[in-house]
């Protein structure tokens, strides 16, 4: 068999043109570096712009001036169903029905709401397991609900780490402390991939195992949506939550997306936090006493849609509605691989690969673990028009997004890495 991938210029110039989702790249705005688009990988952080946000903005711009309040009911987009618009083709990139989708506040809100409603710790069965080193906000968000009901961080959160001398996690042992600690467990809760490392977690197999040891399954996917195809609903999660500026482009502090499964959101007496805009819209405008929630995952909606956070996601998931998550995944893990491929060939870089090797076990990202100087090349990358992430301690974060990067760009990484290092 021939290698699957070489490091000439002309082998990026065939995958782009053999790369049915090229032309995409087109449809978004990229800063510049000396007149030319940067390299854009840090689409893991903040996504690029797509081209039809602006017109999306002045759509409801021009509601807003035209109709002000009726536009609720009589724009192009009735704001009072403006998250409808946004569901269906979540539920695409999610596995979800869509009425399993709401699209609110964002992503630590939403996060506090969810464990309002499913960590409920009841006599020995009050723990929290996530993974070590979450990202800060999940940690704090644990940390505070734990305190909450009055118990001790040390004692109510399990954290699981990798072995001694590693960086990534192994199944095995996520799945042996499940089964370990099952009955103290009230919830398991990870992120889908982790930010630092990039690992991709087998959500099925951990949602199944926290589930069989009565815990609820929730999962933060704020590097999981738009990036890798999941099964929310097949796969029996019980609720999850992401933020929509990383992989779904829709700029910054955009609001963010919930997924409730159907089995506890069509049920009015999971216990939640109520406002107007989860109530019922039979009876919302009734202002009456008594919140009877919506029977889908906008019951737990708590005020009016916040149409200028959504616009955006609206106008980027047109964009997703042209392809598929599935042919997004696909040129991903080739992209992906192509990037390890050509660090690979570049050993003068002094860095190891933390992201685990295996494609299904990552997404669109590979962290590069500098033990010293990865300051300084992340420095120098950035001056060669080069737009990736710098993590404490000692990670660079390079996320070739597959809407808006080409293999050309990660050849032309490449070949300016070459000249860096030289
Ligand atoms: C990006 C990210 C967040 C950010 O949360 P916000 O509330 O949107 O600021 C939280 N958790 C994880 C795992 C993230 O990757």
């Amino acid at each position: 068999m021939p290698p699957a991938y070489n490091t000439s210029h002309t082998f990026a110039l065939e995958a782009d043109a053999a790369d049915a989702l090229a032309s995409l790249k087109q449809q978004f705005h990229f800063p510049k570096y000396q007149q030319q688009d940067v390299i854009y990988f840090c689409g893991n952080s903040l996504g690029l712009q797509p081209k039809n946000t602006a017109a999306a903005f002045e759509t409801e711009l021009s509601t807003w001036r035209g109709l002000a309040v009726e536009g609720y009911f009589k724009g192009q987009h009735p704001w009072l169903h403006f998250t409808d618009h946004l569901t269906p083709a979540l539920g695409k990139l999610t596995g979800a029905q869509p009425h399993e989708i709401t699209v609110m506040n964002a992503l630590t809100v939403n996060l506090h709401l969810m464990m309002q409603s499913f960590y409920k710790p009841s006599g020995s069965r009050y723990k929290i397991m996530m993974e070590a080193g979450a990202f800060p906000s999940d940690q704090y968000a644990v940390e505070t609900q734990v305190k909450q009901y009055g118990y001790h961080p040390a004692d109510a959160i399990i954290e699981i780490a990798p072995r001694e001398g590693e960086k990534t996690l192994h199944e095995a042992d996520i799945l042996a402390a499940i089964a370990q600690h099952g009955a103290s467990l009230a919830l398991v809760l990870f992120g889908g991939i982790q930010y630092y490392t990039g690992q991709l977690l087998p959500i099925q197999s951990i949602t199944a195992a926290a589930r069989k040891a009565g815990a609820v399954a929730g999962w933060d996917l704020a590097h999981v949506t738009g990036n890798v195809p999941v099964q929310l609903h097949n796969w029996d999660v019980d609720f999850a939550v992401w933020c929509s500026y990383k992989y779904l482009n829709s700029g910054p502090g955009a609001a963010g997306g919930v997924f409730v499964h159907e089995k506890h959101a069509a049920s009015i007496d999971t216990p939640r936090l109520g406002g107007w805009w989860g109530n019922d819209e039979a009876t919302r405008f009734k202002m009456e006493k008594g919140f009877i929630p919506k029977t889908n995952a906008g019951g737990w909606n708590l005020s009016t849609t916040q149409v200028f956070n959504m616009v955006a996601l609206k106008a980027s998931l047109e964009i997703f509605e042209q392809t598929s998550i599935e042919a997004i995944r696909e040129k991903s893990i080739r992209l992906t691989g192509y990037l390890e491929y050509l660090l690979q060939q570049s050993p003068a870089l002094r860095c190891n690969i933390i992201t685990p090797a295996d494609p299904a076990q990552r997404g669109a990202q590979l962290s590069l673990f500098f033990p010293e100087n990865g300051r300084l090349i992340h420095n120098q990358l950035t001056d060669s028009g080069i737009v990736a992430d710098y993590r404490e301690p000692g990670v660079i974060r390079l996320a070739p997004a597959p809407l808006y990067c080409s293999f050309s760009d990660v050849h032309r990484f490449y070949t300016t890495l070459q000249k860096t290092l030289a």
